[in-house]
């Protein structure tokens, strides 16, 4: 089984121990906390194909099916963004900034799998919670975790099918939203992106234009006319646009308090800016 973790290691998977844990774990249908050690275990003929396409980067989130994010467990698999973890840090602002609201109307611009909308109405019972997918294969993903959440007893989230550059999207809630939020496709066209990335992840979700801004500058427009006076806007973005997506959104006009976000890596990772108060 080392030999299992070795393997992985030589394809140059970052995490090779661990991922052959989970998916050993996967093979036997039990929790990782069940393995007690990986080398008591004999291979089964499931951990092997599994491994394999592993060796071959496939996202680990795709062979297992699920992929944690915050406290939700989402199903995801081909079609889908995998949604990452230094993502988790936009959903936990929005959550921060609209705690003390009653019923926040809250608005995920390219959801996705559904995760930041899903976190936040998870962990906010009166959010009101709309989530905005253009990708038809992608909101599959969208409504199947929907509905599993809503099913465990978190307040339901609207899946709407969309697009963020719409300027006819969500008409009705003009003027009224406390939070629009959104993780973009924001990847620049000459970017190189790992190979699980490139070959797995929705091509939409990821490619954003020559200096990888396209889709966020439609994004403003929906957003400037979605929120409320005072309302606020969250938007990740890659390492390098610290400094060009802020100058978007001031250029923009209409927002004030335009600031930037690192990770917990420290490096650069979401721009927030409040709608100006008319
Ligand atoms: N952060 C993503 C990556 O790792 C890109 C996500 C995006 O474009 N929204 O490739």
């Amino acid at each position: 089984m080392t030999g299992a973790a070795a393997r992985l290691a030589a394809a140059g998977v970052e995490s090779p121990r661990v991922d052959a844990e989970l998916l050993l774990a996967h093979a036997l249908g039990v929790p990782r906390a069940r393995l007690i050690t990986l080398d008591d275990v004999a291979d089964t003929a499931r951990f092997e194909s599994l491994l394999e396409q592993r060796v071959a980067r496939v996202p680990l989130q795709h062979l297992t099916g699920r992929a944690a994010f915050r406290h939700l467990e989402l199903s995801v698999g081909p079609g889908v963004f995998v949604p990452r973890p230094e993502t988790e840090q936009i959903a936990g602002w929005v959550l921060d900034r609209v705690a003390d609201l009653a019923t926040p109307v809250v608005v995920d611009l390219g959801t996705g799998s559904g995760a930041i909308a899903l976190a936040v109405a998870g962990e906010h019972p009166g959010a009101q919670v709309t989530a905005v997918e253009r990708d038809a294969d992608a909101i599959a993903w969208t409504r199947l975790n929907a509905d599993a959440r809503a099913a465990a007893g978190d307040t339901p989230v609207t899946v709407l099918a969309g697009d963020m550059t719409d300027p006819q999207l969500l008409r009705d809630l003009d003027g009224t939203v406390d939070v629009v939020v959104s993780n973009p496709p924001y990847v620049p066209d000459d970017a190189r992106l790992p190979r699980e990335v490139a070959d797995h992840d929705p091509p939409l979700a990821l490619w954003g234009g020559p200096d990888g801004l396209d889709v966020v500058r439609g994004l403003l427009h929906t957003a400037a006319r979605l929120l409320r006076p005072g309302g606020l806007l969250a938007i990740e973005h890659a390492d390098a646009q610290g400094t060009s997506l802020p100058a978007l959104v001031r250029s923009h006009g209409g927002f004030t308090d335009v600031a930037d976000h690192p990770d917990l890596a420290g490096r650069p990772r979401y721009t927030t800016a409040q709608s100006q108060k008319r």
